[in-house]
C-alpha cells in the first residue's frame, strides 16, 4: 500500500512536479508521468523498489497537460504490460497526440518543445482505458476510485486510493510548493488556459474534501494533509478570480484590453497574497512567475470564451 513521491525535476526544477509510484504486492502503478526526460528517473525508482517494468499494471494521468501526461507515451513503451487509464476527454489525445503537440509547438517553438518534451508518440488505443466519473477499479483487492473534476481542465479526474487514504489531485486542488511553506500554508489555484471555470473549480474542491481522504497528493507538489486549510485558501482566491472574469466580461474592453486587464488583476492578486503571507521574495517570485503568467492568460481566455458563447446565443 506504499505511495512513493518521485521528484520529476521538471525542466531542471526541484520540488515543482511530482509523479507517484503505487505498489500493491509485487505489482506497481504510476500516477502522472511529467515529461519524457523524467521517465528514466521513474524507472530507476521502480528498479530500486525491486520491481521490473513488466510488473507495472497501470500508468494513470490526471489530465492531458504536458507536465502531467508528456511522458506517458515513453513510460508506456518502457512498461509493456501497462494500461493507460485516462479521462474520456484525455484518452483521445493520448491515442492521437498530434493536436496537443501542434498547439504546444505553437506556444514554445520547435526547438524548445524538443528540449522540454522530447517526442510524444501515439499510444495504441488497445492499451488505453477510459475511466468514467465515479468508476472504480479493483487492483488486486485495492480499490481506485475516479472522480471527474472540472474547473482547471475539462479532461481532468482525481484518483482516490482508499487503501492509503490518499487522493491524487493533479491540478484540481491547487499548487502547494514545498519551498514556499516555511511560515505556514500557502496554496494557489491554477487557472491556466483553456478550460478555467471558477464555479466548477470550487465544486471540485468540495468534492475532493468530501471524499474524507486524509492526504491530497498534488502534482505541484507532494502530499498535503491539511485538506480543509488548502480548500479554504483556494476557495477565497477562486472567488477573486471569478470576480475578475465577471468584471472583464461586463466591461466594454476589446480582446487586447481584456488580456491586459486580466493579467494586471491577477498580478495584483499575487502581490497581495505574497505580502499577506510575508513571502514577497525573489525566490517566491521566481517559483511563481510561470503560474502568475498562466493564470492571467487562463482568466482572459475564460472571458473571451464566455463572450463567444454569449454572442452565439444572440
Ligand atoms: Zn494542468
Amino acid at each position: 500500500m506504499t505511495v512513493t513521491t518521485i521528484d520529476a525535476e521538471y525542466l531542471g526544477h526541484e520540488g515543482f512536479a511530482a509523479t507517484y509510484l503505487l505498489q500493491q504486492g509485487d505489482r506497481a502503478a504510476f500516477i502522472e508521468t511529467a515529461n519524457a526526460p523524467a521517465v528514466p528517473k521513474m524507472l530507476e525508482v521502480l528498479a530500486n523498489e525491486g520491481i521490473s517494468p513488466e510488473q507495472v499494471d497501470f500508468v494513470i494521468i490526471t489530465h492531458v497537460h504536458l507536465d502531467h501526461a508528456g511522458g506517458a507515451a515513453s513510460l508506456m513503451q518502457a512498461c509493456p504490460n501497462a494500461t493507460l487509464l485516462a479521462h474520456p476527454n484525455a484518452a483521445k489525445h493520448a491515442i492521437d497526440p498530434s493536436k496537443l503537440v501542434r498547439s504546444a509547438k505553437g506556444v514554445y517553438g520547435e526547438e524548445r518543445f524538443a528540449q522540454m518534451y522530447g517526442t510524444i508518440d501515439p499510444i495504441p488505443a488497445s492499451r488505453v482505458r477510459i475511466m468514467d466519473d465515479e468508476s472504480r477499479l479493483d487492483w488486486n483487492g485495492r480499490t481506485l476510485r475516479f472522480l471527474h473534476t472540472r474547473g482547471h481542465a475539462n479532461h481532468h479526474f482525481c484518483i482516490q486510493d482508499e487503501a492509503s487514504g490518499g487522493i491524487f489531485t493533479g491540478d484540481s486542488f491547487g499548487l502547494v510548493y514545498p519551498a514556499l511553506q516555511d511560515d505556514g500554508l500557502f496554496a494557489i489555484p491554477s487557472t491556466s488556459p483553456t478550460d478555467f471555470d471558477a464555479a466548477a473549480a470550487k465544486a471540485s474542491l468540495d468534492r475532493i474534501v468530501g471524499t474524507g481522504a486524509n492526504t491530497a497528493y498534488l502534482t505541484h507538489f507532494g502530499g498535503v494533509s491539511n485538506l480543509e486549510g488548502v480548500a479554504k485558501q483556494l476557495h477565497a482566491q477562486l472567488d477573486r478570480y471569478g470576480a475578475i472574469v465577471d468584471e472583464a466580461f461586463a466591461s466594454d474592453l476589446d480582446d487586447a484590453g481584456v488580456e491586459a486587464f486580466c493579467r494586471e488583476q491577477v498580478a495584483a492578486l499575487f502581490d497581495e497574497l505574497l505580502s499577506a503571507h510575508d513571502l514577497d521574495t525573489p525566490l517566491a517570485r521566481r517559483i511563481l512567475a510561470t503560474d502568475m503568467d498562466l493564470n492571467g492568460q487562463g482568466v482572459a481566455f475564460a472571458v473571451k470564451k464566455r463572450r463567444f458563447k454569449a454572442q452565439k446565443r444572440t
